[in-house]
């Protein structure tokens, strides 16, 4: 199993599009100048513990052999297990990867979860395998990464081109090496297998809680609240249909193909989501029908990009004219546009603490299988109600206090977290 070096540092150019490595570690240096740890607990946080690469020999249908390349970055344990999901895309790369896990560093810690960061990936498109051939490829993957993951160790979840099925094939690869079965390895797993209630709806869930106490703390009742929704999948569909069961008017929703638009208000449970139907949001009868540019620059009390990463860049910032965003997706938001909407005086709530239900309903997950108790639906909802409200509270504070931005603030948090772990611990040896 190789192990390949970190990525070098972050380039000093401020280009668009920037990777998920460069934002991420752009976020860690503007957040590292509001707090007060060492400058070498940030200079290691900068780098991952290791990064590895494994090669992914399948078997396809036709008898023929294809190897894909695999990865898993793991950035930081200081606080608990390596945590965060597993790829199939055709542009996972070790630098990605790396980007990605930080994320996961500072989102755990925001939630004040016993976690740290991880990402993986397999390079490779996944329409282009059968079931047979996504299953055998899951199942390699795990017996090459066996060594590096486990319930204490590091613990992967789905991601994009995964899914639940996904999560119960690793498992059971796994558990298959160790003779035992050890849910715990993974989660996200379909709740038959290990999984947990309420996990798949989690981080639309997450989203919907902190669009509802941002529009509380910019005093604007929720009834009033129109809301503009990019992407209806998994994160934006349930924030959509929360926020309208709310009371909130959602207004516009959007999938790759572009939006509808109604200004009453739409029937958001009367609209496909990608999971059900994909690519449908179109063909639901709205009075108009806009691109996804358009609907990002809505005059709306707020927006959330919850499809994919980059969309608020320095060519659209100037021209969103939402009250609030909320970052539904990893990374919509470039740093420059950060810039410009900070200037704007228009409040970020970042990914870290908006979409971190995901990663909350996890650690449910994980807690249920080591202790081999099923939790109920509504025991895993009040719970990720409270751990997201206390997350907020903890931001929350650091904006009122330091004067921050909700990205700086959650930093903030995450940094003072993992610093203070880190300075308690040491740098062995
Ligand atoms: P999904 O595949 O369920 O849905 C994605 C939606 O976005 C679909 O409606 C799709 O048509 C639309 N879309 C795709 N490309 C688009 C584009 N270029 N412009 C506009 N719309 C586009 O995905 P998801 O699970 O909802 O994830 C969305 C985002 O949220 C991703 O950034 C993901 O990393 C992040 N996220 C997901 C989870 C999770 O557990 N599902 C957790 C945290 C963050």
């Amino acid at each position: 199993m190789a192990q390949t070096p970190p990525p070098e540092s972050a380039p000093s150019t401020d280009s668009e599009p920037e990777t998920a490595l460069e934002t991420a570690r752009r976020q860690l240096q503007a957040a590292a100048e509001h707090v007060d740890i060492a400058d070498g607990v940030i200079e290691r946080l900068t780098h991952p513990t290791r990064v590895v690469q494994v090669s992914v020999p399948v078997e396809r249908d036709d008898g023929t052999v294809t190897v894909y390349d695999g990865y898993r970055a793991q950035h930081d344990d200081v606080r608990g297990p390596y945590k965060g999901g597993l790829r199939y895309h055709p542009g996972v790369s070790a630098e990605e990867c790396v980007g990605l896990s930080m994320w996961m560093t500072w989102k755990c810690a925001v939630m004040d979860l016993p976690f740290g960061g991880a990402k993986g990936g397999v390079v490779v498109d996944p329409k282009t395998l059968s079931a047979d051939e996504h299953e055998r490829l899951t199942r390699r993957f795990a017996a090459e990464l066996r060594d590096e993951v486990g319930p204490s160790q590091d613990i992967p979840a789905p991601d994009m081109g995964t899914d639940a099925q996904t999560m119960a094939w690793f498992m059971d690869a796994y558990s298959m090496q160790q003779g035992e079965t050890v849910p715990g390895v993974v989660t996200g797993k379909p709740p038959v297998a290990g999984g947990s209630h309420g996990r798949a709806e989690a981080p639309g869930r997450s989203v919907a809680i902190a669009t509802r106490e941002a529009i509380n703390y910019y005093d604007i009742p929720i009834d009033d609240a129109t809301v503009a929704v990019q992407g209806y999948g998994s994160v934006g569909a349930n924030a959509a249909l929360l926020l309208d069961d709310w009371g909130a008017r959602v207004v516009a929703v959007s999938d790759v193909n572009g939006g509808v638009l109604d200004t009453d208000g739409l029937y958001t449970h009367a609209i496909p989501s990608h999971g059900n139907q994909p690519a449908a949001v179109m063909r639901h009868d709205a009075p108009n029908t806009l691109t996804n540019e358009e609907l990002l620059e809505l005059d709306v009390d707020v927006v959330i990009p919850a499809a994919v990463g980059n969309v608020i860049t320095a060519a659209n910032a100037d021209r969103i004219q939402a009250d609030i965003v909320v970052e539904g997706a990893n990374g919509p938001t470039t740093s420059a546009a950060d810039r410009i909407l900070e200037e704007r005086a228009v409040p970020v709530i970042p990914d870290i603490l908006a979409n971190a239900g995901g990663v909350t309903v996890s650690y449910f997950e994980w807690l249920q299988d080591i202790n081999r108790r099923t939790w109920s639906p509504e025991r895993v909802r009040d719970e990720l109600e409270s751990e997201m409200l206390s997350a907020w509270n903890s931001v929350r504070s650091e904006v009122d206090d330091g004067d921050l931005s909700w990205r700086d603030a959650a930093y903030v948090v995450a940094l003072q977290r993992i610093g203070r772990a880190k300075e308690a611990r040491g740098l062995w040896p």
